[in-house]
Order: C-alpha cells, then structure tokens, then sequence
C-alpha cells in the first residue's frame, strides 16, 4: 500500500481525522485566536475554556513567572521511590482547604488516570482490609468519567455501547443505576424530594439485589458537566447516597474532574461537594482535574479520606507501582501557583456571581423564544442550555439534525466558543450546549457571552424553521 500524507490536513489521530481540524494560534485574557480552514478568527470570546479547564486567562504573566520558577527548580525523579517537596505541598494545600475531608493526595496527568487509579486505590483499599469480593462498582447511565477503559466502564452512554468487549462486565461488576436529571425524569406528579427518595430507592434495591458484601463502590460526578448539561443533584440526593454507603459499607466516589476545584463554589472552596454536603457526610475518595492547573498543565488527582488511607496504613502501607509522571514537581509546582493566586485573588467567588448572573441574562433572552431553549441550568460558572423542539413537551430534536454541534459552529462564527453536545441517539438526553468560562470574567464579559449566545440561538432557531 501507497502511503502519502500530501492531502492530509491534520497529523493528529483525534477529533475528525477526515475533516480539516482547527488550531488554537493564541489566548490573552478570556479571548483566543484560532485557525480554521487557512482563516484566523480573532478574539473569539472562549466561554468555555476548552472543556472547563481554565481558571486564569490565557497568557498569565505571573503563571509564566511560576513556570519559569518551577522548570528552574524541577528535578524529575521516580514519583514511588522519591517524592518532591511542589507534589507535597500542592497535597497539603488541596487537603487544608476540604475541610478535613482528606489526608493523602495522587496527582496524576488527566482525568481519566485519576479515576483508574480511584479504581485501583478502591481495589486494593478491600484487600487490605481482608474483603476480596468488594468488586462491583456502581455508576450511573448518561454519565462521563473518562476515555480510558475502566473509566469507560464507569461512563455511560449509547456512544460506548459497541466498546463492551473491552470494558467492565455490565452484569456482574459494573452495575448501572439511573442518573439524577431533574428537568427530564422527574415527574410532573413528583415533588423534588419524591423523586430523589425514588432514585435512592433503586440505588438500595441494586445494593441489596446485587449482595452489598460484594459492592465496592458507589460513583458519581457531583455535577455532571458534559454528559448531561450542568444538571444540579436534586435535593437530598447526595446525601442520601452518602447514607446508603455508609450503611453498607461501600466507598463513596465523587467524581469532581469537571464541575470542581473551585469551578462551583460561593465562598472561595475548592470541592463542588460542600454546596450540596457537610464535612462529616465527605466523599471517601475523589477525583479533581481540569481547573487545577487551568490548562497551563496536565494535572489531575485523586484525594483519598482518613478511611481509606488508615485501611492501608494499618495494612500492608505499600503501593504496588506507580506511573513515571504521577507527581510531576513542575506540574504540581505550576498548579500549586494557580491555586494560590485563585485563592489571593477570591478568583472562584467572582465566577460564582458572574455565572449566576450570566444564567439569569441567559434564562432572560433565551427562555423568551417560542421553544429551541427548553432549560438554562447550571451553578456558578458551570452552566448549560438544553435545547428541545417544544418547551412544553421537552421532545428533543431529531437526533440527525446534529443541534448541538451545529450551535457550536454557529456560536464559533459569532466569535465565541461553547461546548456543543449532540442528544443521545436513544432520546435519553437532548442536545446541549455547555459554557464554563475563566473565573476572572466580569460583567462586561457576561454581557458580550449572552449577546453572542442570544444571535447564535437566534439563528439557529432561524434555521431549524
Ligand atoms: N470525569 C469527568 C466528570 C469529566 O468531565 C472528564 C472529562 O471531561 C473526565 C473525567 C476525564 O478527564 P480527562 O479528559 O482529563 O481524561
């Protein structure tokens, strides 16, 4: 076979390895330059920040001071035989400000890593304790943890279906129960509370169905972002999952890689988990990416509470293995710096407000159309907009009309990036559109956001006529 790469318009194996990919030239501030098809588009307003990445604006000057400190001082050395004082001190940081919820930290370089090391942290956390048939995990339908196998496994939604050979056993270890999607599921008849008793209910029949001397752990994203829409837990819910696990003595996993570290907190926190749980009622293991290190580096990691760290000090207290990268000094020393200037500078109390404020102007215009726009939810600066063909039913668009994406293109030539997500090919979510700024917007920002939204929504709205 002839191999010739001259008509190639991308050499990366990601995304639409057909289609002429886009390319990001520069970032300042909250605005990017991107290459499309030979064209720059300037100062396009990024209101997404990638995929919820970016805390800080693009072309920081005191993280290219901190990188320049931290490449200067970075030695890389074997993460299991010799730590690192930023791998140490980005632990203590995270640790002194979740309210006592954690005592050891992992950092590893993606989200996914983070949630197949949680897997395998669980795993040995039975074994250590003498339990070798805690196996099966539980996690929801219509949910993302990650691209790797067993965060795959973990995930759920059509689009994973035909990877089932590869993943985790949906009958005897990876057992599936509903996800919590209020707007959607919740019954006309149901009370907010009706319907969260009702999820709670079938989480403890699986529970019990499925022997609880044999279930490991409980998993689920706090918010979920990109699977479902930014779609609040309803009332009650965690906390009841929180009960269930204790019960019966199962690890409560919460999956924080893309509405936490500050993303979606009030008052300057770091965990999603604290708007919706007490310190005493904390997840036993949790995940972080993304904001940690605001897209300046690959970070991500997993915090572990009192409980599993103690199942492992009292037993064997060693880790078989590790990864080369795990604990990265100039990673962890980078994002160290990032949090720190967040903190100083209240950064996550200011995107609390302004993504409030900006669901408010959005629900505002949007809600004021006939039908496209079913709900704008989200909290703080985590945000979505579930489009549907009608309001009152929810019915979603046909799933060939491709509305999520094609919002996405549309907001792109309005000068402004979004995540546009495409419905479930089985109706069991409508497509949608995902905005999750840098934490340094002001109103200015949240003004320009809706206008470009409102003229995307319009004429979107125009073509679907
Ligand atoms: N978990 C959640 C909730 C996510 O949203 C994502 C990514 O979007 C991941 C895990 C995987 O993270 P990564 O893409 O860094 O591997």
């Amino acid at each position: 076979m002839t191999i010739s790469t001259e008509n190639q318009t991308s050499y990366l194996f990601q995304g639409n390895v057909t289609a002429p990919g886009s390319q990001v030239v520069s970032g300042k501030g909250i605005h990017v330059d991107i290459e499309k098809d030979g064209v720059v588009y300037e100062n396009v307003l990024d209101a997404v920040t990638g995929a919820a990445v970016g805390a800080l604006a693009w072309g920081d000057e005191d993280v290219f001071e901190i990188m320049d400190k931290a490449a200067r001082e970075s030695t890389y050395q074997y993460p299991s035989l010799i730590s690192n004082k930023s791998a140490e001190e980005l632990a203590k940081f995270y640790i002194d400000n979740s309210e006592g919820a954690f005592c050891s930290a992992l950092w590893c370089c993606s989200g996914s890593e983070s949630n197949e090391n949680a897997l395998r942290i669980i795993r040995q956390y039975y074994l250590e304790r003498g339990l070798p048939n805690k196996v099966k995990l539980i996690s929801r339908e219509s949910s993302y943890h990650g691209f790797t196998l067993g965060a795959q496994s973990l995930s759920w939604n059509p689009r994973i279906a035909p990877f089932e050979p590869y993943l985790m056993d949906r009958k005897n270890v990876n057992i599936k129960i509903s996800c919590a999607y209020t707007y959607r599921y919740k019954k006309k008849t149901e009370t907010e509370e009706d319907y969260t008793h009702r999820l709670l209910q079938e989480l403890e029949t699986k529970i019990v169905e499925n022997d609880p001397d044999t279930i490991a752990a409980v998993t689920v994203e706090t918010l979920p972002g990109s699977s479902l829409g930014t779609t609040p837990p309803p009332k009650g819910y965690l906390k009841g999952i929180r009960a269930l696990c204790t019960k019966y003595d199962i690890i409560f996993h919460l999956d924080e890689v893309m509405c936490g570290t500050g993303r979606c907190n009030p008052n300057g926190r770091l965990n999603c988990w604290e708007n919706y749980l007490e310190p005493s009622e904390a997840p036993d293991i949790q995940t972080v990416g993304k904001t940690l290190g605001s897209g300046y580096v690959t970070i991500a990691g997993v915090l572990i509470g009192p409980k599993i760290r103690n199942a492992y000090v009292q037993g064997s207290g060693a880790i078989a293995g590790g990864h080369t990268y795990s604990c990265h000094s100039f990673n962890c020393a980078v994002a160290l710096g990032v949090q720190k200037k967040i903190k100083k500078e209240n950064l996550t109390s200011n995107m609390f407000k302004m993504g409030n404020l900006l669901a408010e102007k959005l629900k505002d215009v949007l809600l004021a159309y006939d039908n496209i726009a079913g709900d704008v939810r989200g909290v703080g600066g985590f945000q979505s907009i579930e489009f549907v063909k009608d309001r009152n039913t929810k019915e979603a668009f046909d799933i060939s009309l491709n509305v999520g994406p094609r919002f996405k293109a549309i907001c792109f030539e309005n000068g402004l990036c979004v995540m546009g997500m495409p419905a479930n090919p089985d109706g069991s979510c409508s497509d949608r559109a995902l905005l999750a700024p840098s934490f340094v917007i002001n109103e200015r920002d949240v003004d320009e956001i809706v206008e470009k939204t409102n003229k995307s929504v319009k004429e979107l709205s125009d073509i679907l006529k």
